[in-house]
């Protein structure tokens, strides 16, 4: 089997807000083969710049767009697939936008392997551990207390056993990171987990005193509260927190995921497949079970990206719960014909072959803007 074309689709809503969503746009990898299979994949960056690195025009023998890097590949060749991509755009993009590129690429070619043998990609990734994975609702602070608890009573009542609350107006004030978390809670009830992303807005020492300040309200986790470079306040934090901390979405590289995880000691660590790939995601993975840490995805994407982590996820001995995001957005919800319905506070692996979603075209054509 060969590559015949590699493209990157942005979609994007007529609105785009400076809200910490990222179901506003999105980039999708396209991947056709001359044996009839086409592979999809997600990407979570910068939609526009993805684009940009996947049809890069020839520079020169190091400096070339990926979609080049890849013409006439076999695309069941997976790692060497990735190896010619990195030695593309090897000093242009081994980081950040480069390395989330590929990872779409990487979710596209593990969908063309599914469908080439006729199994969903948890099979070819030697899962599933488990077939259902615990769903939190995820979804954003309200701009205040009083909206927060208004949001968490809403989304409690559609079934969810967990919720998380994110970003926003957390870091404002001592005393109104306090109401926000307590609003949290009261408006879930006491029933349903409490999630807290805190978006990267402390130095150490004020998240480890928030963790001790919000332990009453009984956080699952405390997610992301420092810059994803402080590893070294990664460090310090979680040796003396009260609660687990998660963090590591941010990161594209396995080298960085094993950084946060070996000198940051952290509790939870959660690779996104549209930044870092399924391939990363599952080393990730196994890496987080040998250090007994445990993972989750990070997903704030469409059905392609809930697809990925879910497949990602089940090749992992350990998956346990799994980020579900509940942003009303078109491009979360709309963009594949498969739903992912929580059941009893549960979602299941998809059982189609490849990533197991059916692409909504309709929709690709209503909000594509390049
Ligand atoms: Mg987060």
């Amino acid at each position: 089997m060969k590559i015949t074309r590699v493209s990157a689709i942005v979609l994007r809503l007529p609105q785009v807000t400076a809200a910490c969503d990222g179901t506003q746009d999105t980039c999708l990898i396209k991947i056709e083969t001359d044996e009839g299979h086409t592979g999809w994949g997600e990407v979570d960056s910068c939609p526009t710049v993805v684009k940009a690195i996947v049809e890069a025009p020839l520079s020169h023998q190091i400096c070339n767009g990926i979609a080049n890097a890849l013409a006439g590949a076999d695309p069941l060749a997976l790692d060497s697939c990735m190896h010619r991509m990195q030695s593309a755009a090897n000093y242009y993009g081994r980081t950040a936008a480069g390395a989330h590129a590929m990872a779409g690429v990487n979710i596209a070619l593990w969908d063309i392997a599914g469908k080439a043998c006729g199994r969903p990609v948890y099979q070819l990734l030697g899962g599933p551990h488990k077939t259902r994975f615990r769903a939190y609702c995820s979804i954003l602070f309200g701009d205040t207390p009083a909206e927060t608890y208004e949001r968490g009573r809403r989304f409690a009542d559609l079934g969810f056993t967990a919720v998380k609350f994110g970003w926003g107006p957390m870091g404002q004030s001592e005393a109104n990171d306090i109401a926000l978390v307590r609003e949290a809670r009261r408006g879930v009830g006491d029933q349903v987990d409490v999630l807290i992303d805190a978006g990267q807005v402390w130095d150490w020492k004020t998240a480890l005193k928030r963790a001790h300040q919000f332990t009453e309200f009984r956080p699952f986790w405390l997610e992301e509260p420092l810059h994803p470079e402080d590893v070294a306040g990664y460090a310090r934090l979680c040796a003396a927190s009260p609660l687990p901390i998660a963090t590591g979405e941010a990161e594209a590289r396995f080298p960085d995921f094993e950084r946060l995880l070996v000198e940051g000691g952290l509790d939870w660590v959660q690779p996104d497949p549209g930044r870092c790939g399924i391939s990363t995601m599952v080393e990730v993975a196994r890496l987080a079970h040998r250090l007994h840490r445990k993972v989750v995805n990070h997903s704030f994407k469409s059905g392609i990206t809930i697809a990925a982590s879910l497949h990602g996820l089940a090749a992992a001995p350990h998956g346990e719960v799994f980020e579900y995001c509940m942003a009303d957005s078109p491009l979360r919800h709309d963009l594949t014909v498969e739903k992912f319905p929580v059941v009893d506070g549960y979602v299941h692996l998809p059982e189609g072959p490849g990533l197991g979603v059916t692409i909504r075209e309709e929709t690709i054509q209503k909000y594509r803007v390049a």
